[in-house]
């Protein structure tokens, strides 16, 4: 198709996806793709489900759209309250947005807000981790920590420092167990703060599990307990980004609930919206909200999308289906599952090196070596061969590149849909298998 799309790959000709059912999108040539990554931990619910095409019709008969400014819409409210009442702690406080990028940026600079509602405008500056992403807006940008996404880019917008995230495949020392490791890194935090004054950092911003730049890096038991603590002692905000591990991706809705922590700020998108409508969230605890409301009484943001009532009205109808379905059970046990077959398919494969994750987040990194763990060479784009081959054996997995020592890794990430069955967990395994296979022998042959 001779496109007018600005693609992001200018070059790329990308097949006309036409229909979505259940795991499955199909082409305008039928043929039928697993959607083994929701996209990009998107699709939670699959394609085409009823009652979300029923809240939407219905909320499109009556009101598509008012602006916040004007008016406040039932879908909204009622999404509002039902995250209150879900998310841990007291995030009681939803600020809608379009998408997970926006919804980082309210956050940075709610945070920032916050400091000089409370008279300490001298905390100008964030922390955040090497081999993050929390958005390709330029102050998303400034806190992520993937080198490649923000070199071109600088100077960035925000001061940030970048500590170590916490990666045991990489960087545990064979004499220190997990939680001595989770201790260690974490602890770099205090490190930086003291280095930088603690006083001059509003907050950590961090994802509980870390998604597009290294395929589902769950931390150590007891590293963000650390992290709080640090977080407490030191004044400094803790915001969570639960933009793709969110929304019930790791088996709870919040990814943050299995680490027994309360944060003052998180973000959500992706999974909020399961792909029928654009939104994103940001969720503010009371403290921080409270200084605003207490303060200037007004946040000095906005955008025109906020709070859309076709949004909202996706949205709500993508939670009630969650609950009323009983999916997270289904997302603890088939993501077992998953992980199980992964590691039956690939164990005498010297070439992926960590099959890891939470729920239905999982990520393959894949090694020149096993033993020495050291990356496939950049030049190879390992995963963006292995994404094409799949395509064409009809599959979706997410191809990442992450970033190891400096240099590019290849990751594979896996968000199917919460809705997946047995046969198709199978039929994933093996597409993926033979994907990676056939262009790593290529590669290396
Ligand atoms: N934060 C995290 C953790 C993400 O994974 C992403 C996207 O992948 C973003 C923020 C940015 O979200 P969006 O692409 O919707 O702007």
């Amino acid at each position: 198709m001779n496109s007018r799309v600005f693609h992001r790959h200018c070059h790329s000709t990308l097949p006309v996806a036409v229909r979505g059912e259940g795991a499955y999108l199909f082409d305008q040539n039928g043929k039928a793709y697993l959607d083994a990554s929701g996209g990009a931990a998107v699709s939670c619910l699959g394609h085409n489900h009823a009652g979300v095409r029923a809240a939407l019709h219905h909320q499109i008969d009556s009101l598509a759209y008012a602006h916040s400014a004007f008016f406040t819409t039932e879908s909204a409210e009622l999404l509002a309250d039902k995250l209150a009442e879900h998310a841990p702690g007291d995030l009681n406080h939803t600020y809608f947005l379009s998408g997970g990028s926006e919804a980082v940026e309210a956050a940075l600079k709610l945070a920032r807000q916050y400091f000089l509602e409370i008279g300490q405008p001298q905390r100008t500056r964030f922390i955040s981790r090497r081999q993050s992403y929390h958005g390709n807006t330029l102050g998303a940008l400034a806190v992520g920590g993937n080198i490649w996404r923000r070199a071109p880019f600088d100077p960035l917008l925000i001061p940030a420092e970048h500590i170590a995230p916490c990666y045991s495949y990489r960087d545990k020392r064979a004499h220190e167990t997990p939680f001595e490791y989770g201790q260690r890194v974490a602890n770099e935090l205090e490190e930086r703060l003291l280095v930088v004054g603690p006083d001059t950092v509003i907050a950590f911003i961090a994802e509980p599990v870390v998604g597009a730049t290294a395929g589902a890096l769950t931390a150590e038991e007891g590293y963000f307990s650390r992290i709080r603590e640090i977080c407490n002692q030191y004044g400094v905000l803790l915001i969570l980004d639960e933009v793709m591990c969110g929304m019930g991706r790791t088996g709870t809705l919040f990814a943050h609930e299995q680490e027994g922590i309360h944060a003052d700020i998180v973000t959500i998108a992706k999974g909020l919206g399961a792909g029928y409508q654009p939104i994103g969230a940001m969720l503010a605890s009371d403290r921080v909200y409270d200084a605003v409301s207490n303060g200037s009484g007004f946040f000095q943001h906005g955008h025109t999308y906020m709070g859309h009532a076709t949004a909202t009205a996706g949205a709500l109808a993508v939670l009630n289906a969650i609950q009323n379905e009983n999916l997270l059970p289904n997302v603890v046990h088939k993501g077992n599952l998953l992980m199980d077959r992964l590691h039956q398919r690939f164990a005498e494969n010297v070439h992926v090196g960590d099959i890891r994750g939470r729920g239905l987040f999982i990520g393959l990194e894949l090694v020149k070596d096993k033993e020495t763990k050291q990356p496939f060479d950049p030049v190879t784009q390992l995963h963006a061969r292995i994404k094409n081959r799949a395509m064409e054996l009809g599959l979706i997995c997410y191809p990442m590149s992450g970033t190891i020592d400096g240099t590019h890794g290849h990751h594979i990430l896996l968000a199917p849909p919460f809705i997946i069955s047995t046969e198709q967990v199978d039929e994933l395994v093996d597409k993926l298998g033979n994907s990676i296979e056939s262009v790593i022998k290529e590669v290396t042959s």
